[in-house]
């Protein structure tokens, strides 16, 4: 069976690795990337329970997380979960030696205009030329749903200093001592050493906000947070990063004949969070397996509408009143182990651990789930 796979960032390099994985033989695979998101300047940091296919890409791991909401700091542990960070750069090397190891992988540079079906597979036009495979994994060109339920707007520092400022061991996952004035928004500092950290300002916003907040504000946000709460006189930006992604509460129509979208254009980022990284492992391992035994790429777990459900009354909730996700933060993380919170934004907690958690939410997000829920 021929696979070519549209785009080599995260979704496709991970699908690679667990194709090349699996003891069938799965190929051969092609994967074609422009360049236009250079893995040189990505990173991803995610948590995990359990080892995972590509830990050898991992370059930082933490134990702890330092939260700030509603007045109050904590380290939390984070029981069995390791929070990792995986450079892109690291990530294809590994996959690329996997690929090696196997032997039918070929990488090719070139700009994708058009995926098609043809006949009983797919082909894509590369360059002007059409690839054709029995199966292609579409990354990059699969429009999302019409209905977006909320986005998120970030746009991040790589800081660097003249002494030590920053807790190398101790990421903060959330600060809310940011302005929530247009939307919803914390800082998100994640330490590379005592003098250099990516330092993020994030804002969930509602549907029909996209653009807001506005550069100079998010710019000005991270200068107020860098001067006043971290206290940083001289420092140098190094680099930045900013993304607006689009945020799906609902399952996602993934499949077109033999194509089938991977990664952001699946839905693959978690609403209620912005992380994927783990979604994307979970999931490129089950296509994976579908291929070997099933012959096509389409068994793969549905979203639980339960969390489905959570993600989107917390995106509706924070539309409507955007102070709401620091409380709900706020009652999440108020807890030694991070562990069931983790484990619940995973979706692999149990209906008796949920009700625990949910015991500690602000009562509106009760009446929102209840409306919701009786539509
Ligand atoms: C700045 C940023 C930071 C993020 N940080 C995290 C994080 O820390 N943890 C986490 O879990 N999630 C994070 N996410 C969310 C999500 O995990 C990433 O967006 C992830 O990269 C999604 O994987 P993907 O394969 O869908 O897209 P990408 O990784 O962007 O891969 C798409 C690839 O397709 C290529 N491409 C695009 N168009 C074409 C074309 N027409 N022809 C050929 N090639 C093309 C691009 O060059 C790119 O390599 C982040 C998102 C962004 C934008």
């Amino acid at each position: 069976m021929t696979i070519l796979i549209a785009g080599g960032g995260l979704s496709g390099l991970s699908l690679v690795a667990h194709l090349v994985a699996r003891p069938e033989p799965l190929g051969p695979i092609v994967v074609v990337d422009d360049g236009r998101r250079p893995l040189a300047t990505v990173g991803w940091a995610s948590w995990s329970a359990e080892p995972g296919l590509l830990d050898e890409a991992v370059s930082r791991t933490f134990d702890r997380l330092r939260v700030h909401a509603a007045g109050r700091s904590r380290i939390v542990g984070l029981g069995r979960y390791k929070y990792r960070f995986v450079r892109g750069d690291d990530l294809a090397a590994a996959v690329t030696k996997s690929a090696e190891r196997h032997g039918d992988v070929v990488f090719r540079p070139g700009r994708i205009t058009e995926i098609r079906q043809a006949g009983e597979g797919a082909e894509a036009v590369v360059d002007g030329e059409s690839l054709r495979a029995d199966w292609v994994f579409d990354s990059v060109l699969r429009p999302g749903p019409a209905q977006v339920d909320g986005w998120l707007i970030f746009r991040g520092w790589h800081v660097c200093t003249a002494g030590p400022a920053f807790d190398s061991a101790v990421p903060t996952f959330f600060d809310f001592r940011t302005s929530q004035g247009r939307a919803a928004s914390f800082v998100y500092v994640l330490p590379r050493g005592p003098q250099e950290a990516l330092v993020e300002h994030t804002s969930f916003a509602p549907p029909h906000s996209q653009g807001v907040p506005r550069p100079k504000e998010q710019r000005s946000a991270l200068r107020e947070y860098l001067s006043t709460v971290l206290g940083l006189r001289d420092y140098t930006v190094t680099r930045e990063e900013s993304a607006s992604l689009p945020l799906f509460a609902s399952a996602v129509d993934r499949r077109c004949g033999s194509i089938l979208a991977i990664g952001t254009k699946a839905g693959l980022v978690k609403a209620s969070t912005g992380y994927a990284f783990h979604r994307i492992q979970a999931d490129s391992a089950a296509i994976a397996r579908s291929l070997a035994v099933r012959g096509h790429p389409f068994d793969l777990p549905r979203p639980k509408p339960r969390h489905l459900l959570f993600d989107a009354t917390l995106l509706d909730v924070v539309a409507r009143e955007p102070a709401q996700l620091e409380r709900v933060f706020a009652a999440l993380f108020d807890r030694s182990s991070a562990e069931p919170v983790l484990r619940f934004l995973d979706e692999e907690s149990s209906l008796a651990q949920e009700a625990k958690l949910f015991v500690r939410l602000p009562p509106s997000l009760y009446s929102v789930v209840g409306r919701r829920h009786h539509r």
